[in-house]
């Protein structure tokens, strides 16, 4: 709204009048708005205010699930990885339960419980994110994603460490006590190894340098957090974050790590009884042994993996988990189609063949179960297109020839 200043326009704050003020901000009411200095005092006050609530946040007491209720929630959505469902319940039972320990305010005594960050190995879309997003909803505490290869060290170009804390921060509504308990995702963690397994001289921007910055967020201190994002600038108001309560999970494939965890492994075998040894490896799945020195071999810096003291790792997704994948859990791809068609008074079948068809198609791109969807939506999408206005036909069932049909058309372009 366009006012023209007047003589008698006051701060409503201090009471100064216009011409003594560098800044005015008019408010609705006529003479009345408040100048600069006034609003950097209720900056002020509104930052304090932010930094009790968050240190309140301990004392929110949170509905635990034990391991076997984390476990057997886990099934309802992710296929497999039970090894990596086992460790996370645990994990995150034990992160929680601290958390209600320190919120009792029992923890006097001289045992300190120390938090259980994790980190997962895995090949791309073997379940790594589903199972952190699945928790998070699990508990109902804010969860976000981030990705470490969009990071920098501060004074570089890209994205500060904070930015991932601002993400947490909006997804819980700006609620500084409900973000103190979330859940962060670090995916693509293995894309700040640094190079080689020799600490550089020169300075490592993409790497060490970000990993570095990483623990500054993971120690668990106030951190301050641009409420917007973006770049830290001096004059931006921050809200200060307080991290030690909250869940880490890391992830990344890891590319060749493998040979890392082989040739320790066989080294250790060496005098041993080496052929022996050997035989009781299975060579395929060598990330089942990872151990912490794998990372660091890696390139991982030890302070890094030392504030991620649960590792676990995924395994390759079959021809036949990926089938389950399509049928199983809870929210599954064909459960999905067969609700939209459902809303609009089909029944919608899938002939086993034609399921098999779609996994094979998945394996043959090497999509993995990421792609099962995007090769669903190839096939159902002229359906989509017509279902709805065939008053004719209520059923509706994909067999093999029709996906098949489908797909020789749509991927002929698509190189194997
Ligand atoms: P990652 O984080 O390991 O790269 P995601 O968890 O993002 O992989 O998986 C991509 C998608 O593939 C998921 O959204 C889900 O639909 C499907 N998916 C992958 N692994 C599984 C699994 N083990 N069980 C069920 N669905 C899965």
């Amino acid at each position: 709204m366009a006012k023209e200043n007047k003589i008698n326009d006051i701060c409503a704050f201090c009471g100064r009048p216009i011409d003594k003020l560098n800044v005015f901000v008019p408010s609705m009411f006529e003479g009345v708005g408040i100048c600069d200095e006034c609003l950097r005092e209720v900056n002020k006050a509104m930052a304090k205010a932010h930094q009790h609530s968050s240190s309140s946040s301990e004392k929110t007491h949170l509905d635990l699930k034990t391991p076997q209720e984390i476990f057997s929630f886990l099934n309802q959505y992710v296929i497999g990885q039970d090894r990596a469902k086992k460790i996370l319940s645990v994990a995150v039972y034990n992160h929680y339960k601290r958390l209600n320990y320190i919120a009792s305010g029992k923890n006097t005594d001289d045992v300190e419980l120390d938090k259980s960050n994790i980190i997962m190995i895995g090949e791309t879309g073997t379940g790594k994110t589903l199972l952190a997003r699945t928790i998070a909803n699990l508990l109902n505490v804010p969860f976000c994603i981030a990705d470490a290869t969009t990071l920098t060290q501060a004074g570089y170009v890209g994205e500060d460490v904070e930015n991932i804390l601002t993400r947490l921060l909006q997804n819980a509504n700006y609620d500084v006590q409900n973000a103190e308990r979330g859940i962060v995702f670090i995916d693509e963690i293995d894309k700040i190894a640094r190079k080689g397994d020799n600490p550089s001289i020169t300075r490592d921007v993409s790497g060490e340098g970000v990993q570095q910055s990483l623990l500054k967020i993971l120690e668990g201190t106030l951190v301050n957090v641009p409420p917007e994002g973006g770049r830290k600038h001096p004059e931006q108001k921050f809200i200060q974050v307080n991290t030690k309560n909250i869940l880490f999970i890391a992830a990344g494939a890891f590319d060749g790590i493998e040979r890392n965890i082989a040739s320790r492994m066989n080294s250790y075998a060496i005098g041993f009884n080496e052929s022996q040894q050997r035989d009781n490896i299975d060579t395929d799945e060598f990330l089942k042994y990872a151990q912490p020195q794998d990372l660091k071999k890696f390139g991982l810096i030890p302070e890094l993996i030392g504030r991620f003291p649960v590792l676990t790792s995924l395994d390759k997704l079959d021809a036949r988990a990926l089938k389950r994948i399509l049928v199983e859990p809870k929210n599954a791809i064909t459960k999905q189609y067969q609700k939209l068609f459902e809303m609009d008074n089909k029944t919608l079948t899938f002939e086993q063949e034609a399921l098999d068809y779609f996994v094979q198609t998945a394996l043959d791109y090497s999509l993995g179960a990421r792609g099962l969807r995007s090769i669903m939506e190839n096939v159902m999408n002229d359906l989509m297109f017509s279902i709805p206005d065939d008053k004719k036909n209520k059923e509706v069932v994909i067999t093999k020839e029709y996906a098949q049909k489908v797909l020789d058309t749509n991927l002929l372009k698509m190189k194997k």
